[in-house]
C-alpha cells in the first residue's frame, strides 16, 4: 500500500559516513552492521551499497545471514547472536557465515558437529555489560578448545561496550583494560584478531580501535553520542522521512487541538495536518513543539501524535502553505536525533520503526 508518507534513503550520505568511519579508524578493517533491516534503512540496499566497500556486514541473527546471501551478497558475513540452535549451526556452515559464540553452549555444539567446512568463529567476551559474552576465564578456555578443532578456521575476539555513548563513563576504560588483558593472554598461543568499538568508540576511544570496528548507527548518519550532534561529528543523515499536508485548518485561542485536548492555543492560530503518525512510525511521544519542517521552516508540532496524523502550527510561517506541500519529519533538519531527544527515545529506534516496510 502506497501511503503518504514517505522514506528516501540518500546512498550517496552513507558512502559518506563510511569515509568518516575511516578517518577515524585508519587501518582497522569496517564490520558494517546492518541488523533490524539496516536501522529501517533496507537491509539489501544497504548490504548490495556496501559490499565492495567494507571488509564484512553483521547481522544479528542466521535468518537475516541467509536472506543476505540467498539475494547474492557474497561478503563475509558475522551474526552478532550467533546460532540459537542446531538448525541455525548447519545454516552457519551451508552458507559460510561467521557466528558469534557468546555462550558456552554454542562453543560446545560447534566443537561437537559434523560440518564439512570449518567456520570462523567470533568469540564473545563480556567485560561489563553483562548481556551476552562468556567470562574472560570461560573465554580463554574456549579460545584454546576452539583454536584446536576442526571446526574452526580461525577465531577472533570481540567484546562490546555498555556505556560508550558517554565517553567519560568509567566502564569504558575498565571494559578496555579487561579485554586487552584478556587479549594479551590469548596472545601467548596466537594473537587473535579483535574487534572492539561500536559507533560511539570508534569517534570518541581510539584505543578501542582494533583489528576491526563494527559501525552501525553512524553509518546512517545518527549521532552515537549523547552530547555531541551528527553534524558535529561530520555524519550526514541518511534517511528523510517526509509527508503531505493534507487540512489547513484554524483554531481559535482558548481551543483544544487534538486526542485528550492535551493543547490549546494561547493565540489564534494556524494549523497545518500531516499525513504521518505512529502507524508511520514517526514517534506518539513527540512532544509539544518537536520541529517539523515545511517551506525550510521548522514549525512546532502540537497537540497528540495520532496513527496517521499530526498538527503542526504554522501560524509563523513566512510563506502561505496548501494543501499537498510537504513536510519533512526527520533528515537535514530537523535531524532524527533531536526528533528523538523529545520524543524520550534515541535516533536508532525511530530509524528501526519508520523503515521496517524498506
Ligand atoms: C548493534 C551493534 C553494533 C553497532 O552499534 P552502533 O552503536 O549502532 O554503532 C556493534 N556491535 C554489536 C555487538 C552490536 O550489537
Amino acid at each position: 500500500m502506497q501511503r503518504t508518507a514517505s522514506v528516501e534513503i540518500n546512498l550517496n550520505a552513507l558512502t559518506h559516513n563510511l569515509s568518516v568511519v575511516r578517518s577515524h579508524a585508519g587501518n582497522a578493517k569496517i564490520m558494517a552492521v546492518i541488523k533490524a533491516n539496516a536501522y529501517g534503512h533496507g537491509m539489501l540496499k544497504i548490504a548490495q551499497h556496501l559490499q565492495d566497500k567494507v571488509d564484512a556486514l553483521a547481522v544479528a541473527c542466521v535468518e537475516e545471514a541467509v536472506v543476505l546471501r540467498e539475494a547474492g551478497i557474497n561478503n563475509r558475513i558475522v551474526v552478532l547472536q550467533g546460532f540459537h540452535h542446531a538448525q541455525h549451526l548447519q545454516l552457519c556452515g551451508q552458507y559460510q557465515l561467521e557466528p558469534v559464540c557468546h555462550q558456552l553452549w554454542q562453543v560446545n555444539l560447534l566443537l561437537e558437529s559434523s560440518l564439512n567446512q570449518p567456520l570462523k568463529t567470533w568469540l564473545k567476551v563480556d567485560t561489563g555489560m553483562h548481556r551476552l559474552g562468556l567470562s574472560a576465564d570461560e573465554a580463554e578456555h574456549a579460545y584454546q578448545q576452539l583454536a584446536n578443532s576442526a571446526r574452526v578456521e580461525k577465531i577472533y575476539l570481540m567484546s562490546h561496550f555498555a556505556n560508550a555513548d558517554e565517553p567519560e563513563n568509567a566502564l569504558n576504560q575498565q571494559q578496555l583494560e579487561r579485554f586487552n588483558t584478556l587479549h594479551s593472554a590469548l596472545s601467548l598461543q596466537s594473537s587473535p584478531e579483535s574487534s572492539l568499538a561500536n559507533s560511539a568508540a570508534i569517534v570518541s576511544m581510539p584505543a578501542a580501535i582494533k583489528d576491526w570496528v563494527r559501525p552501525g548507527i553512524m553509518l546512517y548518519g545518527a549521532s552515537p553520542l549523547a552530547n555531541k550532534s551528527a553534524a558535529e561529528l561530520g555524519l550526514k543523515p541518511v534517511m528523510r522521512l517526509s509527508s503531505k499536508i493534507i487540512a489547513l485548518t484554524e483554531v481559535k485561542a482558548g481551543e483544544a487541538i487534538g486526542y485528550g485536548s492535551s493543547w490549546i492555543c494561547d493565540l489564534d492560530s494556524k494549523i497545518a495536518v500531516i499525513s504521518i503518525g505512529y502507524g508511520d512510525g514517526y514517534p506518539r511521544h513527540a512532544s509539544a513543539g518537536t520541529g517539523v519542517c515545511i517551506h525550510d521552516q521548522l514549525c512546532p508540532l502540537v497537540g497528540r501524535v495520532s496513527m496517521d496524523m499530526v498538527c503542526v502550527d504554522i501560524s509563523k510561517l513566512k510563506s502561505p502553505a496548501k494543501v499537498g506541500d510537504e513536510a519533512v519529519l526527520w533528515g537535514e533538519n530537523p535531524g532524527v536525533d533531536e526528533v528523538a531527544k523529545s520524543s524520550g527515545t534515541i535516533g536508532y529506534e525511530l530509524l528501526c520503526h519508520a523503515g521496517k516496510d524498506q
